[in-house]
């Protein structure tokens, strides 16, 4: 195991920090979290480690993306233990900034992404994509990363942030990697802590569904008796689907029939009070 993790709480901080880095000629991997870190957080470290000579680590829980009646508040932290995971990955630095040194007094500006940003998401959690461009555009400028590590396991969140990267031409490279998955086949993530045992006996058949969908979406068209047949077997588990859809892997439209543009299986649902998401890419 290697040494205790340094912890930077403000923006001097972090800069100071990344030019010293600079100086010696050492590239910088960001990898953004909310921390509550699990095994798919840390690959995500382990690949900034492979791809740069130093990783930072931002844990920071951003109330611009969550409503109102939403969990920011019961959402999970626990610092401590995430510090003693990311030094056994090799973490450099961990970049965690309190709520007003984020969003000091008087702060009153907000990025709105649209385009791959409408729908899905958006018709559920409509502030979301907006708190996230937000923050993410801060974390980016904070740091100045040569890239920025995120998962696929949110999916529509990482094509939100690659326009935005495009769009505003911030210097940095996006990078992703696979969703890191429980061996029944959950996606991992902080929230399945809010699962009870029953319920986490159930939520492996999220991805049971979109396995299948994906299966028949590979035959060509937008598989609409697998969608619907997999909305059933949701609904009679116990879920709330929010949606269920294929989409164009790169805009999130939906598909135009007979196109062969790559396409992603994508998902929301709730089990009782836990809202879950994933995604699927269809293999043709
Ligand atoms: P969060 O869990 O919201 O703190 O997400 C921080 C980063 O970890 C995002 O880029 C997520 O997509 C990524 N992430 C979360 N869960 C997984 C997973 N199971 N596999 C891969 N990446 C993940």
């Amino acid at each position: 195991m290697s040494g205790a993790v340094p912890v930077i709480r403000s923006v001097q901080g972090i800069r100071a920090q990344v030019k010293s880095w600079r100086a010696a000629a050492e590239t910088v991997a960001l990898v953004p979290t909310m921390g509550a870190l699990h095994a798919g957080h840390l690959d995500l470290v382990r690949l900034a480690k492979a791809r740069c000579r130093r990783a930072v680590v931002s844990i920071f829980v951003n109330p611009a993306q969550f409503a109102p009646h939403e969990d920011f508040d019961r959402y999970p932290r626990d610092e401590a233990g995430d510090l003693a995971k990311l030094a056994s990955v090799g973490c450099d630095a961990v970049w965690s900034p309190d709520r007003t040194e984020m969003y000091p007094d008087g702060f009153a500006t907000r990025i709105a992404p649209a385009g791959a940003a409408e729908g899905l998401e958006s018709d559920f959690r409509p502030h979301f994509f907006g708190g996230v461009a937000t923050v993410c555009c801060k974390l980016f400028t904070q740091v100045a990363p040569d890239i920025a590590v995120f998962g696929e396991k949110d999916y529509q969140q990482l094509t939100v942030v690659r326009q935005m990267v495009r769009d505003l031409n911030l210097p940095l490279e996006i990078v992703s990697l696979p969703t890191v998955r429980e061996s029944d086949g959950l996606a991992m993530s902080s929230r399945n802590a809010y699962l009870s045992p029953e319920q986490r006996r159930i939520a492996p058949t999220i991805h049971r569904v979109i396995t299948r969908i994906a299966e028949a979406a590979a035959g060509g068209g937008a598989a609409a008796a697998a969608i619907t047949e997999g909305k059933g077997t949701l609904e009679a588990a116990g879920f709330k689907v929010d949606y269920l859809d294929v989409r164009d892997a790169d805009t999130l439209t939906p598909p135009i029939p007979g196109s062969q543009h790559r396409l992603r299986v994508l998902v929301a649902a709730w089990l009782g009070k836990t809202r879950l998401i994933d995604n699927l890419p269809v293999e043709r």
